[in-house]
């Protein structure tokens, strides 16, 4: 094969549609800043692409969980800012405050931790107020004290507390609401404290497009911006929304094969009649879900049909009936709606989970391409 040939397994990324879904959302959004997430190599797409690509599309912000993916893009280059929020007990503050990395701070330790990193730059701080998700930030009964020490230590000039922020469980419409409640009251005890935070946000991709109420200054924009809904009963065409990705592989394997056969481990399909199957090289090790066995949907000459059988380690089997299939044809296991190809979501379905765990897990041997960058 020259190496210009397509991989055989290509997860290909059109960069252009991560720049126009941030276009986009940012026209429904209407907020003064937004901040596109590229956590976990950028939600399976790469991340220092896909955030040129929503910087291209307008984006003020990256945020990122730990100061890894965001050292990541500093090294690449990338200036904008950057706010992480996810840190262990020895992540490197001194090294996010030298890089100009904003820290999303969620207890008084990470505060004074964040305090004595200040160097020749001071630290930049983002509040986290654990508002109801009960996971990471101080709780409401904590954020008195915490907000007090913030702005103590904001006058002492060790650091500056540049934004406030929560994170909504999409719990239903009530929870949601007392979410937002209790963001205003820990608004309210910052003010009280003396702190003037200019970003204020509480939204992700789902709470940013359903909850204009939750919008305030700036929305942390994940799955939507690369095309793939926050939630199964929506479709990302519903709001313009374009898949950024395509999953393919070029078909290793064809044989005619009579009624009766067996295929993959266990044997969980059998032919019916006389068909052709093709062998798809892509497997569990590659990310695609054993769970979707017998079921996944496959786009191969021209149709769409199940996964036959067991998914496994490194690749699975479609019966293509008599659709003519040759070895190289491409199968498509995720694409663009529009175009008939199955999406992310069809494969969270298939596998009983949400299209954020079936795009951030594609690794394995598949090899990345991009395209469209502006
Ligand atoms: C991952 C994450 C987001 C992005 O969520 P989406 O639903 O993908 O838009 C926003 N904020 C925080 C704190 C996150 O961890």
């Amino acid at each position: 094969m020259s190496p210009t040939a397509r991989p055989a397994r290509e997860a290909h990324v059109d960069l252009s549609a991560i720049s126009g879904n941030v276009e986009v959302l940012r026209r429904i959004i209407r907020t003064e800043h937004t901040m596109a997430v590229v956590k976990a190599r950028g939600y399976g797409h790469g991340a220092v692409p896909s955030a040129r690509a929503a910087l291209d599309g307008g984006a003020d912000w990256l945020g990122v969980a730990d100061l890894d993916e965001a050292f990541e893009l500093r090294a690449a280059g990338i200036t904008a800012p950057v706010l992480a929020w996810l840190h262990d007990a020895d992540a490197d503050f001194a090294g996010a405050v030298d890089a100009g990395i904003d820290l999303g701070v969620s207890s008084l330790a990470q505060l004074e931790r964040a305090a004595a990193a200040s160097g020749p730059a001071i630290a930049m701080v983002q509040l986290k107020i654990d508002t109801g998700l009960g996971r990471n930030g101080v709780t409401l009964d904590e954020c008195a004290a915490f907000v007090a020490e913030a702005a103590r230590l904001e006058g002492l000039g060790r650091l500056r507390v540049r934004g406030i922020f929560s994170h909504l469980a999409n719990a239903g419409e009530a929870d949601d609401a007392a979410q937002r409640s209790a963001f205003d009251r820990a608004l309210a005890l910052a003010a009280v404290a003396g702190l003037t935070p200019e970003l204020r946000h509480l939204a992700a991709t789902g709470g940013a497009i359903d909850r204009p109420d939750a919008r305030f200054d700036l929305v942390r924009l994940g799955i939507g911006i690369y095309g793939v809904s926050p939630s199964d009963d929506r479709t990302p065409a519903e709001w313009g929304l374009r898949p950024a990705l395509e999953l393919s592989a070029a078909i290793a394997g064809v044989k005619r094969v009579p009624a009766g056969t067996g295929v993959s481990y266990g044997h969980t399909y059998r032919t019916t009649e006389a068909t052709t199957l093709a062998l798809v090289p892509l497997g569990y090790a590659d990310g695609i879900p054993r769970h979707a066995s017998g079921r996944g949907p496959v786009l191969v000459g021209g149709r769409v049909v199940p996964v036959a059988g067991r998914i496994a380690m490194d690749q699975f089997v479609v019966d293509v009936g008599d659709t003519p299939v040759s070895v190289g044809d491409r199968a498509v296991l995720i694409g663009d709606p529009a175009d008939g190809a199955p999406s992310a979501q069809d494969w969270a379905d298939a596998s009983d989970t949400i299209a954020y765990e079936i795009v951030t897990r594609l690794g394995g041997r598949i090899r990345y391409t991009h395209s469209g960058a502006r």
